[in-house]
């Protein structure tokens, strides 16, 4: 048996020699943090990058989640998707909002826009969708409900850096986006995150908010949180922005041989590429069924472990079976059909920029024998 463990995934690192450069200019300057020159230079060029206009970054891509509910004042009710990483619903319940589970399309997993409606009460305020695994949900759809009921719409877009539908970022959708720039994902400043706002006057507030509140040296405008990054993190940031581009080629090159290679299998489902779609691959998630594959999602995932091959169950606990959030009327197996079973079929195959054909073949070669 090869022993060398394959992981999911494998962070995107800058070259070290002009990661050091850029840390000598940090030392040199003694501007260590607080909207130094490094943090401007990142926010300009992520912009550029992903083509909006503003953006905020973050220490984390949690923060912005938070963030953005304070700043757009939501309050009661907001509909959102069980089938998500645990800090899209935490970051409602922080803010005191009680979350409302609708179920997911199969097609996509991100919510089903068809079953919004029947979910929205008097007290509902917002709805936080999730490019689940990068997929750009329907946003055309949730607009048209938000608009229909006065609602607003912060998208949870931490798997879909520089997705682009028809040539335009899936980041301008909805009030406020948000991204996460942990190390696990596409891109990444080891932690940290980014919020994605379309007007002067939000941007002015994101940037106070996540500076305690500080307008100025003696005025505090609003409670504000401490998100800001360092100049280290932006600098890292920087020198990665440079080659995520080629992380993305070589992982689209992954996800095509995985589709040729898993075509033919019985049992086992995936998504192919959506028509006028940029992806970027942040995820190769499969699906099994059971009595076709002849093995169930769980006995393949322990048997991909022992030959060192790790993938891993996204989303598997969905969030509405956790301790905190079970209770909820909107929890149950009954209100959410689709989430329910797609939890117990899939498994996130490993995908990063650095597998290599032989990582693929073994890889491949647990799930076709
Ligand atoms: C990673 C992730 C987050 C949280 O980001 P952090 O940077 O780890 O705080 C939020 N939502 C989703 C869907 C994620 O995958």
């Amino acid at each position: 048996m090869d022993t060398k463990q394959i992981t999911v995934t494998s962070p995107l690192l800058p070259d070290l020699d002009e990661f050091n450069s850029m840390l000598k200019e940090i030392w040199n300057s003694k501007w260590i943090t607080n909207n130094g020159q490094f943090h401007k230079q990142l926010e300009t060029e992520l912009c550029k990058y992903l083509k909006v206009p503003y953006i905020s970054i973050f220490t984390n891509g949690t923060l912005p989640l938070l963030t953005a509910l304070q700043a757009l004042r939501i309050t009661g009710e907001v509909i959102t998707t069980p089938y998500s990483f645990v800090a899209t619903t935490h970051s409602l319940w922080w803010n005191g909002i009680k979350p409302v589970f609708v179920d997911i399309e199969e097609s996509t997993c991100g919510i089903d826009p068809d079953r919004i409606e029947a979910a929205i009460t008097p007290r509902t305020t917002a709805i936080m969708p999730v490019h689940c695994y990068g997929k750009p949900c329907n946003t055309k759809r949730i607009q048209e409900i938000a608009d229909k009921y006065g609602l607003k719409v912060i998208y949870d877009a931490a798997h879909a850096f520089g997705v682009e539908v028809n040539r335009e970022s899936i980041l301008n959708a909805g009030d406020i986006s948000t991204l996460s720039f942990h190390a696990t994902k596409v891109y990444n400043t080891i932690e940290g995150g980014a919020m994605v706002i379309h007007d002067e006057m939000t941007k002015k507030r994101i940037d106070f908010l996540k500076n305690f509140g500080f307008a100025d040296e003696t005025t505090v405008v609003a409670p504000g949180i401490n998100g800001k990054v360092d100049e280290m993190r932006a600098a890292y940031g920087l020198l990665n922005l440079r080659h995520v581009d080629a992380a993305i080629a070589a992982r689209k090159r992954v996800a095509t041989i995985y589709r040729e290679e898993l075509r033919n299998v019985l049992g086992v489902r995936f998504f192919d590429d959506m028509p006028g779609v940029r992806h970027n691959y942040s995820y190769f998630p499969i699906f099994i069924k059971a009595e076709e594959f002849g093995m169930t999602r769980d006995e393949l995932y322990f048997k991909m472990k022992e030959q060192n091959v790790l993938g891993r169950r996204y989303f598997y606990p969905l969030i509405s079976e956790f301790s905190t959030y079970r209770g909820l009327p909107s929890a149950t197996p009954e209100n959410l059909p689709v989430a329910t079973r797609i939890a117990n079929e899939v498994i996130c195959l490993p995908m990063h920029h650095e597998l290599s054909d032989n990582d693929i073949e073994r890889i491949l070669n647990c799930i076709k024998r």
